[in-house]
């Protein structure tokens, strides 16, 4: 039951992270990783020990503000990770302080912003994209209109928290990024994992 709540708040369990870490690790294109949404940067640490021994990079994208579901009064709230000075969410000294530990400074390249405005100014084609940032419906299909179609023939698209049954979380990853993504013929599943979904390129 523990578990299940958990996957629903959109954490990353262990066998998920390390699916993404094999895939990341067993890439078969060149070109970056970039993650949209980092959070405290545990999706990162699986993704960025992956390339922390090759040249490719791990971009690690979110504004560090919190999703909707993480600002105070929700459900989601973490109050000492609110600033004293500005009264916000910052997850960004966190997810320095995570990344430090891990040893993975040298791959990974925090990108501190919005998505979507990222997204329209990013010409670099990505080996990999995991997409697992704003779960409302309006961020999600943004996220899936902005960034999926960077990723380049052979590459992956890694979603997570998707949930086809209503009962296990949140829609949005699944009808907003999953569906459309099969639907437009230019993804294959390649794996799934808990609420993970692999998508290969074609
Ligand atoms: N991938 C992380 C968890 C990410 S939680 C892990 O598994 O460890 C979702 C994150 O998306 C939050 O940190 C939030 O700040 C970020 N986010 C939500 N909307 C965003 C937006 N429009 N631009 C950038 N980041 C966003
Ligand atoms: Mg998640």
């Amino acid at each position: 039951m523990l578990a299940k709540a958990e996957a629903a708040r959109g954490f990353m369990p262990t066998n998920e992270g390390l699916a993404l870490h094999e895939a990341a690790k067993n890439l078969s294109v060149d070109g970056p990783v970039l993650e949209v949404g980092s959070y405290c940067g545990k999706s990162a640490v699986y993704l960025g020990s992956a390339v922390i021994d090759t040249d490719r990079v791990l971009y690690a994208l979110d504004h560090h503000r919190g999703s909707e579901e993480n600002q105070e009064g929700w459900d989601f709230h973490e109050p000492d990770l609110v600033d004293a000075q500005t009264g916000r969410m910052d997850t960004l000294p966190r997810f320095r302080q995570t990344i430090f530990d891990a040893g993975l400074e040298g791959a990974v390249v925090a990108l501190v912003g919005d998505s979507p405005r990222i997204a329209y100014n990013w010409q670099t084609d990505l080996a990999m994209l995991f997409i697992d940032g704003g779960h409302g419906e309006e961020p999600a299909r943004m996220d899936f209109e902005l960034w999926t179609p960077k990723v380049c023939p052979g590459g992956l698209l890694a979603i997570h928290d998707v949930f086809k049954d209503p009962d296990d979380g949140g829609r949005p990853p699944y009808e907003q990024i999953y569906l459309p993504a099969l639907a437009s013929g230019n993804f294959t599943e390649t794996a799934v994992v808990g609420s993970l979904r692999l998508l290969t390129r074609v």
